[in-house]
């Protein structure tokens, strides 16, 4: 059974302080992400694995930007997100 199949997904924005490399301008860059909220019960057709796997899953989240545009208007370069982490437990 695909680990899927044990959340309910939904995606959220979050904001974030982020430097930006070339012109050192900070900003607040709302971040999406993907919650991945457990299920209140085990799907049906699980086995004993996908039992033990589930047992053993908590709610996170992932971070799905890796990029942002720079917010000063006269930088506006794309920077790689640092410093963020990518994956949270809820
Ligand atoms: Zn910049």
């Amino acid at each position: 059974m695909d680990e899927r199949a044990f959340y309910t997904e939904s995606p959220t924005t979050k904001p974030a302080s982020l430097n930006c490399p070339y012109c050192h301008a900070q900003e607040s860059y709302d971040l999406r992400w993907m919650v991945r909220k457990k299920k209140d019960r085990l799907p049906g057709g699980a086995d004993e694995p996908d039992r033990a796997k589930f047992a053993k899953a908590q709610s996170y989240m992932v971070l799905l930007d890796d990029k942002v545009a720079c917010k000063n208007l006269r930088c506006r370069k794309r920077f790689d997100i640092s410093g963020v982490k990518t994956m949270a437990f809820i």
